[in-house]
């Protein structure tokens, strides 16, 4: 290697997604512009609507750490799902009434004011039909590229031929830039194996990826310039 290569040092303080959420800048649900989610609130850059919700911080939490308790679906704007949980909000499986069987998961729906207070799922095995009542939660899967705090469509995305590249914010665009764009990547977290760097699918991390990568995240800088 030359003077030239950038080098990028892993220090294994960002150890996952969870690591960018300080904001989030998404679409706006009413209109579609830019807007900026900070804390408990969401304020529109277009038509300047601004939504409060108190427990969106604690949903981002427990949404990326991949368990739902205490995650209401007030002011959520993705997929919602009715699960089977303990009163701890520990999940259980929905298990046919009948035959014990294992039943499939119910589906995701949009949010609305009128979800069903109780569902039946139609258990493969033996045809009875089960019923419960609903706990809505919200649905979330990082890959959707939407924020883990009010569900919103991620506004700093684009689809790639691999997958779609997101990032939450300008900081977000920016870490993700130093290490894509260097030629040297070296690891040096002092706790633990993994880092969200490290886990990062494999089609950021290919070389023949690079220069679609930067560019587009050259994009997500750019793009964000005007909401901060
Ligand atoms: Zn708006
Ligand atoms: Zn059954």
């Amino acid at each position: 290697m030359t003077g030239n290569a950038t080098r990028f040092e892993d220090s294994g303080k960002a150890w996952a997604l969870s690591s960018f959420t300080a904001e989030f800048l998404v679409r706006c649900p009413k209109c579609g512009a830019a807007a900026l989610i900070r804390g408990t609130r969401l304020t529109c850059t277009g038509c300047h609507t601004s939504i409060e919700a108190k427990d969106a911080p604690q949903r981002a939490t427990a949404l990326l750490g991949n368990f739902q308790t205490g995650a209401g679906v007030k002011n959520w704007f993705g997929k919602v799902k009715p699960v089977l949980e303990l009163k701890d909000g520990t999940p259980l499986r929905y298990t046919c009434k009948s035959c014990g069987k294992d039943l499939a998961a119910p589906s995701t729906r949009p949010n609305a004011a009128n979800l069903p207070r109780d569902i039946t799922l139609t258990c493969e095995g033996c045809g009875h039909g089960s019923g419960f009542a609903a706990v809505w939660r919200p649905a979330y899967c990082s890959h959707d590229a939407r924020d883990p705090a009010f569900g919103c469509e991620l506004y700093l995305q684009k689809t790639l031929r691999d997958g779609t590249l997101f990032v939450f914010n300008t900081a977000h665009a920016e870490a993700l830039l130093q290490f894509v764009s260097a030629d040297l990547r070296e690891f040096k977290a002092e706790h633990g194996w993994h880092s969200y760097f490290t886990n990062l699918p494999a089609w950021i991390k290919a070389a023949k990826n690079r220069d679609t990568i930067v560019k587009a995240l050259e994009g997500f800088k750019q793009g964000a310039k005007a909401y901060g």
